[in-house]
């Protein structure tokens, strides 16, 4: 039988192929281009980065205060839930274009990987937050797999699938307060035990944090020692709101 992950795989293997073949235009301004994104888009995209990459997000006030309280100790991010990263997150999760996952990923190591490095937070292993069979099916693969995958590949680490999804739940955005506790308990089971330290959950975007605060939750109650951090490809808050915002202390 064919598994979720060897399907994922598959996106892989397809897009290894397609290196070997090489690209013919940019993904983001379709010039001829031998790479996914041309060197002009890598230099000029506009993106709503944060203005200290590799900062603690959750010392952003702006940002803490949209999240429920985090069982991580550090958050990353790509940038706010704007512009460019709208486009390409959409077509991630609802286009069918898997290689949308290549070009966040890109971005991301281009504009955070140095940073995250000086800044000591590379974990032993990258985790997906897993899909429901439900959404699995009507989407074919699971983004924030694919996104953990290329993190781990880049930075020479593993993508673990330690968890599991054992429930569909429903779009937190259309439940109110008391349905939300309930969609999400219950949600996750740790697949196996594991010998790392210190692991990041993966997501394309962020908003409560709700979904990603459950997983952690479960991570924790089979490892309270575990290191947690998160990174995503997407803050959902107004670039503005955060340009002029401080540092909390
Ligand atoms: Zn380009």
């Amino acid at each position: 039988m064919i598994s979720k992950n060897m399907l994922t795989d598959l996106f892989t293997f397809k897009k290894h192929l397609a290196r070997l073949v090489g690209h013919k235009q940019c993904y983001l301004c379709h010039q001829t281009s031998q790479e996914l994104v041309c060197h002009y888009c890598m230099r000029d995209a506009v993106l709503p980065l944060f203005p200290s990459p590799g900062h603690n997000l959750l010392e952003y006030k702006k940002v803490s205060e949209h999240l429920l309280r985090p069982h991580y100790e550090n958050l990353q991010a790509l940038g706010t839930y704007d512009g460019i990263l709208i486009g390409l997150i959409n077509q991630l999760k609802f286009a069918n274009k898997p290689i949308a996952a290549d070009v966040l990923t890109k971005l991301f190591t281009q504009y955070l990987a140095q940073r995250l490095i000086f800044f000591n937070v590379i974990p032993e292993a990258f985790v997906p937050i897993p899909l429901s069979n439900f959404r699995y099916v009507k989407r074919q693969y699971n983004q924030s797999r694919l996104l953990a995958k290329n993190l781990a590949d880049y930075f020479s680490c593993d993508c673990a699938d330690l968890l599991e999804r054992v429930k569909h739940t429903k779009q937190q955005s259309q439940l109110n307060q008391e349905q939300r506790k309930s969609n999400l308990a219950d949600a996750f089971i740790v697949r196996r035990n594991f010998p790392y330290k210190r692991v990041v959950l993966v997501d394309d975007v962020i908003t409560t944090g709700a979904t990603i605060n459950e997983a952690c939750k479960i991570l924790r109650q089979h490892k309270p020692e575990l290191s947690i951090g998160v990174w995503v490809m997407a803050v959902t808050l107004s670039s503005e709101e955060i340009a002029t915002e401080e540092i909390s202390p």
